[in-house]
């Protein structure tokens, strides 16, 4: 596809939306039967299943530490997942993701509570319109909590950016390709504690500020749906009427 003059035609993106806004978000808690917890994110044409195993014993036994549980990350996108077939199996930046991801994550862990086990998380983008990782870093915290691992907090994630000089909330593949700044950022909501930022692009001093209070925004709306899919997996709809 070729760049389209314009990003942002009458303050409207390509898809309408304005700046401030969110593509369509839909999570749902525990979708796999046999994972120890799980969940699925949409958010507008990304697709992204996260399973969650264990606190379980760590193999190989080599990589146990003896005073906390090691999480293991894997971020995959499938073959299909994107326009040009992704060749299987792992490459620079899926490697560069599953690091970023299990660091954005860890901090809200207690993994001193389960010395020498794993816990194991398995990111699979079946499709990608850009903001993968903090969309996979969304489903992951909530396949953590569905798992019932102990955790402080949840973690959301959103990206920010920058396209024909306007500052933008949750970059689609046009913007993320063709603008002038992608910010991936992950959250703490509760206390505010970001837990991931990474930056390509450009910004000024007051557009880097505009974009993080942007990012703020988004992430609201990010935990309100983490919190609702787990409520409605936990709570019957009967209970949480009255
Ligand atoms: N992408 C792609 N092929 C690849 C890697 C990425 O088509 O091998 C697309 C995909 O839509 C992805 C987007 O480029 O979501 C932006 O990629 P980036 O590395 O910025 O990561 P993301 O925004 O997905 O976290």
């Amino acid at each position: 596809m070729e760049r389209p003059e314009r990003l942002i035609v009458d303050g409207r993106r390509l898809d309408g939306r304005r700046p401030d806004e969110l593509r369509p978000l839909q999570i749902k808690a525990g979708v796999l039967k046999r994972a120890d917890g799980s969940a699925y994110v949409e958010l507008g044409k990304n697709k992204v299943l996260v399973a969650v195993y264990g606190p379980k014993e760590m193999h190989p036994r080599h990589l146990q530490q003896s005073d906390v549980a090691v999480l293991r990350c894997r971020y995959n996108m499938a073959p299909f997942s994107v326009e040009e077939r992704k060749r299987p199996g792992p490459d620079r930046r899926s490697i560069e993701i599953s690091k970023v991801v299990r660091e954005a994550l860890e901090p809200v862990l207690f993994l001193h509570l389960y010395p020498r086990a794993a816990i194991d998380v398995f990111i699979e983008i079946l499709q990608a319109d850009a903001g993968t990782r903090t969309t996979g870093i969304t489903a992951a915290a909530v396949a953590l909590a569905d798992a019932g691992i102990p955790m402080r907090d949840l973690v959301a994630g959103i990206s920010v950016g920058k396209a024909d000089g306007t500052v933008l909330l949750d970059l689609m593949k046009e913007e993320d390709q063709w603008g002038e700044a992608d910010m991936p950022i992950a959250v703490m909501p509760r206390r505010k504690l970001v837990t991931l930022l990474q930056m390509d692009g450009n910004f000024t001093p007051d557009e880097f500020r505009q974009a993080l209070d942007l990012a703020f925004k988004g992430i609201e709306r990010v935990y309100e749906a983490q919190k609702r899919a787990l409520r409605e997996k936990y709570v019957p709809a009967s209970e949480e009427e009255r």
